[in-house]
């Protein structure tokens, strides 16, 4: 019995200063072997048995030669393998499937967009998001691996399970989406809902990856959060946190939210809601530049097209967007006097190229923060529109350092 035990905490104690030894290669992009020893305390046969294993077994580091000798044996280096090794992400969204083959520095190697068409059903768009996959595998190079595919989906998404319990976007319940393309693409498949991937994908790769406490607000056609605090990503009781678009902000409103509920954020904020208010405004004549800009066809109104209308001084277009940008202001102000956080991202297609949002933001924000919080920037998301993408491959990246994926012995 004693030496089951043994053999098995040798095992866990190899992988515990395997997975310590392969972040650092990373971390440092290069280093010595002798540095790997002084910074860990392994001992150099232990550091030499293990780089051997990333660089033969694994493929995930690379020697490149050897360092100066500082007076004793010069030592060999060892460099962490992006290239050659890749991760596929996936933005599974309402509007368009968008797709990147990215290597483990999660730069991109190729990108792909398709329309959704969401009206054409489940099998249509499974059977696109396997297209996209198999394309963007098809663009690695001879000898090169893909580790895994990451997915995000607007809805409810058991991260767990990568069961789709609901995503009234795409009116799915109980999607099983992992087994319906892992059997498929015979590669590993990993799920989250979209826009907790862009706050994991600012986390862990955006532009200011020490913050530990912030959130990200992905507007859309409906409105969501991902929350970090304290390093983390918060998941929540069952891993619904971050349902943003369904606080209330107007105890008083008619306005019916998808979800039931009235007056959330999402039903009197979302992108969805200026479309409608940009249609309403058109059928009562009040607004003559939206008129020509969508030369009088109401179907071809979005929110980008009433903010442009907006901006170019159309009244009733620029009072749709201060309502919104009032409740959004309010719903932020819920975020930060609760949670404190460094910096609010605001990213999804209403948010792109739209400095005009920004400084209505900037404008409306102090009358919701605490004092402690009005200093807090309110800024558009690092990734932009590739931001889920980069979460998705996050999700991937996490797993491989973790050494989760790696081939069994
Ligand atoms: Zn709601």
């Amino acid at each position: 019995m004693k030496n089951e035990f043994s053999k098995m905490d040798a095992g866990l104690l190899h992988l515990a200063n395997k997975k310590v030894l392969l972040k650092l290669i990373n971390q440092k992009g290069q280093i010595s072997r002798s540095e790997l020893s002084k910074a860990t305390k392994l001992t150099p046969p232990t550091i030499t048995r293990i780089v051997d294993e990333l660089v033969y077994k694994d493929n995930l580091a690379e020697y490149i030669g050897t360092g100066s000798s500082n007076g004793g044996r010069p030592s060999m280096i060892v460099k962490f393998k992006n290239e050659g090794n890749y991760i596929i992400g996936i933005d599974l969204g309402a509007t368009y499937i968008r797709g990147g083959l990215v290597d483990l520095n999660a730069k991109f190697v190729y990108e792909i967009q398709v329309p959704t068409e969401i009206e054409k059903g489940f099998s249509s768009i499974i059977e696109k998001v396997a297209n996209v996959i198999q394309k963007l595998k098809s663009r690695q190079e001879l000898n090169s691996k893909v580790w895994g595919v990451g997915i995000g989906v607007a809805g409810l998404v058991d991260s767990k399970t990568g069961m789709i319990e609901s995503s009234p976007d795409f009116g799915w319940s109980k999607i099983d989406l992992r087994k319906e393309l892992e059997d498929r693409l015979g590669l590993p498949f990993f799920y989250d809902n979209s826009t907790r991937l862009m706050a994991l994908g600012e986390l862990k790769l955006g532009a200011k990856q020490n913050l530990k406490n912030f959130a990200v607000i992905n507007l859309g056609y409906g409105i969501a959060s991902g929350l970090v605090i304290e390093g983390n990503l918060v998941k929540g009781h069952v891993g619904f946190a971050g349902e943003f678009g369904h606080i209330s902000v107007d105890t008083e409103s008619s306005v019916k939210c998808k979800c039931g509920m009235y007056g959330c954020l999402e039903a009197l904020a979302s992108g969805h809601r200026i479309a409608a208010l940009g249609k309403h405004a058109l059928t009562n004549h009040n607004s003559q530049i939206l008129n020509e800009l969508c030369n009088g066809n109401p179907n071809l109104i979005t929110a980008e097209l009433v903010a442009k209308a907006a901006q170019m001084g159309d009244k009733s277009c620029l009072k749709i967007y201060n309502e919104v940008i009032e409740y959004l202001c309010k719903g932020i102000g819920i975020i930060a006097n609760l949670l404190n956080p460094e910096i609010v991202y605001l990213g999804g297609g209403i948010s792109l190229n739209e400095q005009f949002l920004f400084d209505l933001v900037q404008a409306k924000k102090s009358k919701y923060l605490l004092y402690t919080n009005t200093d807090m920037p309110i800024v558009p998301s690092t990734f932009g529109e590739q931001a889920t993408i980069i979460g998705a491959v996050s999700l991937v990246l996490e797993k491989i350092m973790n050494l989760e994926l790696l081939v069994e012995e």
